[in-house]
Parts: C-alpha cells; sequence; structure tokens
C-alpha cells in the first residue's frame, strides 16, 4: 500500500485533508498554486485564505451550523481549532480574522513533517490504477486548464455557475449620526450597524437599484446562482417589497432614536478585528463599480461611504457529484481519486472543512488498505455527503448542512426547538460512535475540541 498521498489546492478543503492525512501517518504532497498563480480573488499565498466574508455561520446548538462545528469539534478539525482561536466578535456567529485564520493554518501546515507543499499548478490528474490516492480539492476557482482535464476525464460533465460576492465600506466614512449599533439577538452589540430608511428613501433606493448598470458576465445564467447568494439589484426586480422581507428586513432592529424599527434597514457587520472595515450583508451584486458608489451612497448613513472592496460576480465550478461521486467522496469510475469542498458540490465554508476532513481520512484508509467508512447519515456529515451524492437530487444543485437533511425522529416530539436540539444530540452520539469506531481501528482523533454556544 502507497503511504503518501496527493493533495490538489492548500483551500479549506485541501489544507484540513493534508493534516488529518499526515496526523494518521500519511506523506503528503500537498500542490497548490498560489501565489506564483492566483484567482480573481485570493489576493495571498497563504493556506486556507476565505475569500469573501470572515464568518463560518452559527455556532448556535440548534442550527444546522452549530451541529456541524460541534461534529468537527469531535472529530478534533485542525481549522475549526484554528478558526476558535482567530475568532473574532460577531455575536453568535464564528468570525474569524481571515489573515490571521490563513496566515495559521499555513504555519500548521509547514511545521508539519510529513506535509510536502509544492508551489505548483497541477494541470490534470492520473486516474491509472497503482498511481497514489489523490484529493481534488481545487474549490469553486480551479485553474481552467485543471478543469478541462478534469473534464475530459470526467466526460464533460463539469458545470459552472456564477456567485455574488457583497462589498464593503471604511469605519471612518459612515456617518454615525445616523447609523447604530446592535443585531436582533443582542440590541447592545456592536458587531452589527444598521443604515434605517423611511419608505422614501427605500422607494428610490430600489429605483435606483433595479435602474443600475450591470457588469455583462459572459455566460450568465441567472437559475445558476445560490437561491441564497442572489445578487441584490435581480432580488430587487422581484417586486419593491422583496428587499424589505429580505436582506433589508427591519423587524427586531429598533432605531435608538425613534425607538421602534424603520421602513426598511441595511445592516453591515464587522469584517476584521484589525481593521476598520464593515461588510453590507446580503448586498452581493454584479452592478458596474460606479453603479456601486453611486447607488450604495443613497444608503442612509454611507452617503460618503468609501469602499474597501466592491461586489462582484465570480465563475463558480462544480462537478455533478450525484453522477460521479459516491458518499465517501470517491469517483466511481476511478476510487483512488477523491473529491472534497466547493467542487464537490457543498457549499460553506465549514462544509469545505467537513468534506476535507473526511476526505484526510479516507486518504488514511486507502493508504492502510482498509475500507472507507463515512458517518452515519444520521450525523450531519454522513447526511452532507449522502446529499451531494444522491442519485435523486437531479438537477443538482449545491448543498449547506441544513437540519432539514438529518432524518425525523421516529417519536414524535412537541416544539419546533425541542425536535432540533433532538436532531443535533442525536447526530453528536453518532459521530462520537464514528469517533470511537476510528479509535478502535488505529485512527488518529486527538481529543475534542471545546466549542463556545
Ligand atoms: C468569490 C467567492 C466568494 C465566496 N463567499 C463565500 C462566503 O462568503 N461564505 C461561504 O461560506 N462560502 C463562500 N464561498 C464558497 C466557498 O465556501 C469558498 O470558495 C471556499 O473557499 C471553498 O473551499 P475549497 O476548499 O473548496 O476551495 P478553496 O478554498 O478555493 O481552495 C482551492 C485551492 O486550490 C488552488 N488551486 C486551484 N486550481 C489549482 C491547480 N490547478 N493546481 C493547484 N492548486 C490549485 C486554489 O489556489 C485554492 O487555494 C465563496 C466562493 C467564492 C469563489
Amino acid at each position: 500500500m502507497a503511504d503518501h498521498a496527493h493533495i490538489i489546492g492548500a483551500g479549506l478543503a485541501g489544507s484540513e485533508a493534508a493534516l488529518v492525512a499526515a496526523r494518521n501517518g500519511i506523506r503528503v504532497r500537498l500542490s497548490e498554486m498560489r501565489p506564483e498563480k492566483s484567482t480573481p480573488v485570493h489576493e495571498s499565498g497563504d493556506c486556507a485564505e476565505i475569500v469573501c466574508s470572515n464568518s463560518l455561520g452559527s455556532l448556535k446548538m440548534s442550527t444546522a451550523g452549530g451541529c456541524l462545528k460541534r461534529e468537527l469539534a469531535l472529530l478534533s478539525s485542525p481549522l475549526l481549532k484554528v478558526a476558535l482561536d482567530t475568532r473574532v466578535p460577531a455575536g453568535h456567529a464564528l468570525a474569524v480574522d481571515r489573515k490571521m485564520f490563513a496566515s495559521r493554518v499555513s504555519e500548521l501546515i509547514e511545521a508539519e513533517s510529513s506535509i510536502e507543499l509544492v508551489r505548483e499548478e497541477i494541470e490534470s490528474i492520473d486516474p491509472r490504477p497503482g498511481t497514489p490516492p489523490a484529493l481534488v480539492a481545487s474549490g469553486p476557482l480551479t485553474s481552467d486548464i485543471l478543469l478541462r482535464s478534469i473534464a475530459l476525464l470526467l466526460g464533460e460533465d463539469n458545470l459552472f455557475f456564477l456567485d455574488a460576492i457583497s462589498p464593503s465600506v471604511a469605519h471612518d466614512s459612515i456617518d454615525f449620526d445616523k447609523a447604530f449599533y446592535g443585531s436582533r439577538y443582542e440590541p447592545e452589540g456592536t458587531d452589527y450597524l444598521n443604515c434605517p430608511f423611511t419608505q422614501e428613501e427605500y422607494e428610490g433606493f430600489h429605483a435606483a437599484l433595479i435602474d443600475a448598470d450591470r457588469i455583462e458576465v459572459k455566460d450568465f445564467e441567472p437559475d445558476k446562482l445560490f437561491e441564497g447568494c442572489l445578487p441584490v439589484e435581480i432580488l430587487a426586480a422581484r417586486g419593491v417589497d422583496a428587499l424589505r422581507f429580505g436582506p433589508m428586513k427591519p423587524v427586531g432592529l429598533d432605531d435608538p432614536k425613534t425607538g421602534r424599527y424603520a421602513y426598511a434597514i441595511v445592516q453591515l457587520r464587522r469584517e476584521q478585528a484589525d481593521t476598520e472595515s464593515w461588510n453590507l450583508v446580503g448586498f452581493q451584486t454584479r452592478l458596474k463599480y460606479s453603479e456601486q458608489k453611486r447607488v450604495l451612497r443613497m444608503i442612509p448613513g454611507l452617503e460618503k461611504a468609501e469602499f474597501t472592496r466592491y461586489g462582484s460576480m465570480h465563475k463558480n465550478a462544480y462537478i455533478k457529484s450525484p453522477y460521479l461521486l459516491n458518499p465517501t467522496l470517491q469517483i466511481d469510475e476511478f476510487p483512488n481519486i477523491l473529491v472534497a469542498g466547493c467542487l464537490a458540490g457543498v457549499e460553506g465554508y465549514v462544509e469545505d472543512i467537513a468534506t476535507g476532513h473526511l476526505a484526510g481520512l479516507a486518504l488514511a484508509a486507502l493508504a492502510r488498505g482498509d475500507e472507507i467508512q463515512s458517518p452515519h447519515a444520521l450525523t450531519m456529515h454522513g447526511s452532507l455527503v449522502r446529499a451531494i451524492t444522491n442519485s435523486e437530487n437531479i438537477p443538482f444543485q449545491p448543498h449547506a448542512a441544513t437540519l432539514g437533511l438529518l432524518p425525523e425522529q421516529e417519536v414524535r416530539i412537541k416544539g419546533k426547538k425541542a425536535r432540533r436540539e433532538a436532531k443535533v444530540s442525536r447526530s453528536l452520539d453518532s459521530i462520537m460512535e464514528y469517533v470511537e469506531q476510528l479509535r478502535s481501528k488505529g485512527y488518529t482523533v486527538p481529543d475534542a475540541i471545546d466549542i463556545p454556544e
């Protein structure tokens, strides 16, 4: 058996996989094309660079994100540990200082003697039997040459679609006579800022938004965007109230000046601990930069906003996993090749880390000649990999973790919150059994990580 493996891409999934495989005695060649060749959104050569929002989602026990993180904590996920160590305040969400996060992950990788981090662009994948196991974790912005080779290997099955990111503004350019702090859950908190609109301001803003000039993106196919990540102007075009009931929902955010909630609000989330930048929540857009400046300055409080980053559209690639992958993340036809992260069709940073974790364990199993076990379908990890590989999931859309993926309880439990908590606690029991099984077979799973509520 080979005691080594090749991982393509030192992003979220690839870095997690490399660290998990290495602690299980596998020698890993980790190929990363940055910094020599970058993507349109990465800025550094660091491993696990987070490219957009710095939030890894909720830590609350009764949410899907909270459940997935708790499972990762029981599995002793190296990247979750770094995220908790580099956490910045964001209410119940786990947000990180993105630079510190990526540089700590890079340090861990460089300090691991079993990992050889090689700065190279991989152009093709060798599927021949007998080659060492390989994990393709090259992400949504996989380089074109590698994508072409994947398409050739898997039979033109690659699918591309577009996604969008939201703009950020500088702290000292915000008018704090209008904007006020507070989140729906923590009215006294300072992790979020709110810009309140009157009805007249809202209607003027809505009209300007839908009329503004957009960047024409080649091959743009609106039906291939994530529903949860639609450009704000596309959402606005669905009707005058679409934003007021979506990202501009004012309920629960009382303006201290009036003592009641406004007609609509735009919410901003603090970007990073060390910079004074705020991200417009839910305002991913493909407006031209000049139009973003003009229209978004109509937001009360942002009249003089300086943009630290403009929103933009980007290409997002993933494979049709239900046709190609099995729940162990192996390609059916080439079981020595695994795919994880966004390219495998999961959606979200923590989902990328989770599939990377399972892929790292799978590489270790392949090297040892063991059968690869995926966690039970009662767990969030297990249900997520089943969801992306389920042959009924056609036409295929990428999947985030949701509590709806977990099977219902056999006994009916009263109350939504109680039902959710029961599902989560059952999933944690089940992942704990998985951890015990791994340990009993000689796999290394260090002690669980403490995770706050
Ligand atoms: C612009 C953008 C914004 C996003 N915003 C969010 C968000 O706000 N929240 C969220 O939860 N998710 C977001 N996502 C989705 C996704 O969670 C992230 O992209 C995440 O980083 C994907 O993790 P990954 O490990 O699959 O890929 P990545 O983290 O992108 O890692 C892939 C790595 O492979 C390298 N690579 C690519 N091709 C090659 C090659 N041929 N040879 C060697 N190396 C290669 C890349 O340089 C990169 O380092 C966003 C995606 C994009 C593109």
